[in-house]
């Protein structure tokens, strides 16, 4: 593809927010050129939800958001719901199913999906320039990006290169850079939606549950979240771990509910008469090798009838309060987000222009806003993209 010289705006990056971005610039009349290092467009689009793309979420609001400020997030959530993002990805043949909590996954795949946003890009003239290092981006009037000994010029530049998260697919902090380039602070960036560590003494303690799951609620200070929790060979993943995972800092302490349906004290009380050991009873209602690991031998061997106020207690506390301090995350490798990014302090919530740098715009994930587990943070790609392609200026037409 030839290298235009000047257009109205360029974007760097390829994938969920920069080809929307791109797409919906392009039907205002906007001359766009699109920049990215990889081969193909939307890498981590095609990994997204386990190559099914959970895409959208129908109960997509603020409070699924993470950011230092949480109404930035409200004027361009407000402006693209998820009927919108249904709308168009069925109107260009993709199927989808509504799964727990309200996400909606492809049926034909992420690929399809990822492929539907570079097609509209083409049929509308949008230039993609892939495979390219950018190399330098200067302001010394329009913005000026170097990239593979070219040079092209825009008045407008979008940032749009994601987070550090899952590097095997191409992801760089260049986004964070550019931002320190133009004198923003940068939220400090951390692996977020990712499974959890354990120090070596729990690691030992829980191993004979690996690959076992159970529901749980999960909490961290004061945010909770009941799902799947799933036991590894190196800590603890499943969807309320990595939600959890987003909210947690090192050195905190997680509290976990192993039976969030039930109460111990009930399943006592149902069984108050019986000279069945507790452990039993617990290995009823849990994963048998659960117990062991939580409760005192001592305590698992009493017999129902036996117990008294204090013990019930006890093993009350050891299920529905559990305390476990993980030693870290598996870190940007298995994250699919960032937590922190750009500083939005500086950033326009309604068009995505820094108010310190005219003419630069950052969307997606590479600003300080991250989406809990369930299609939210490509609802934030999309509907940043959106927002942010409706605020760029009117084409020059040069
Ligand atoms: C395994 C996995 C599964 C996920 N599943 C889901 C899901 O089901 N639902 C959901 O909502 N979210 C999911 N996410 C998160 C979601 O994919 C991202 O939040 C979203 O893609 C962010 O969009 P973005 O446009 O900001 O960044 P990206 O989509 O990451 O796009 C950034 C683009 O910038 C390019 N780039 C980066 N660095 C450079 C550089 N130095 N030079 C040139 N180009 C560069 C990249 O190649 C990429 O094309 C998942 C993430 C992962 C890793």
């Amino acid at each position: 593809m030839t290298t235009p010289t000047h257009c109205d705006a360029i974007i760097l990056g390829a994938g969920a927010s920069g080809l929307f971005c791109a797409m919906r610039a392009a039907e205002r009349g906007l001359r766009v050129a699109v920049i990215d290092h990889a081969d193909k467009p939307a890498r981590k689009v095609r990994v997204s939800g386990g190559g099914k793309c959970n895409f959208t979420n129908l109960d997509v609001s603020p409070a699924n958001y993470l950011c230092a400020n949480p109404h930035f997030v409200k004027s361009a959530l407000a402006r693209l719901s998820p009927w919108e993002v249904v709308d168009f990805f069925t109107g260009h043949g993709v199927t989808h199913e509504q799964r727990e909590h309200s996400q909606l996954f492809t049926l034909t795949g992420a690929g399809h999906l990822a492929g539907i946003l570079v097609d509209r890009c083409h049929k509308l003239g949008v230039t993609l320039l892939l495979g390219r290092k950018i190399e330098a981006v200067d302001r010394p009037g329009p913005f000026r990006v170097s990239t593979g000994g070219e040079i092209i010029k825009a008045d407008a530049l979008v940032v749009a290169l994601g987070g550090p998260s899952w590097p095997q697919v191409g992801a760089t902090d260049l986004g964070f850079r550019l931002a320190r380039q133009f004198g923003l602070e940068v939220v400090r960036p951390r692996p977020g939606l990712v499974p959890l560590t354990l120090a070596p003494g729990d690691r030992e303690r829980f191993a004979p549950l690996a690959g076992n799951a159970l529901p749980v609620t999960i909490g961290c200070g004061s945010v909770r979240f009941t799902d799947p929790l799933l036991f590894t060979h190196k800590g603890f993943s499943g969807p309320a771990v990595l939600q959890i995972s987003s909210f947690w800092r090192d050195g905190e302490t997680l509290t976990i509910d192993f039976l969030p349906h039930d109460r111990v004290a009930d399943l006592i009380e149902t069984n108050r008469a019986s000279t069945m050991q507790l452990g039993t009873l617990l290995g009823q209602a849990l994963p048998k090798r659960l117990v062991p690991v939580i409760l005192a031998e001592s305590l698992a061997a009493t017999e129902i009838s036996q117990l008294s106020k204090r013990q019930m207690e006890d093993a009350a506390g050891r299920v529905h309060r559990f305390r476990i301090t993980p030693a870290g995350t598996e870190g940007y490798a298995k994250a699919e987000v960032t937590v922190g990014g750009v500083d939005t302090a500086h950033i326009s919530s309604k068009t995505f222009e820094c108010s310190t740098v005219p003419g630069l715009y950052i969307i997606g994930e590479t600003l300080d806003v991250t989406g809990h587990l369930g299609g939210y943070n490509l609802h934030w790609a999309f509907a940043s993209a959106a927002a942010c392609a409706q605020g760029l200026p009117e084409s020059r037409g040069e």
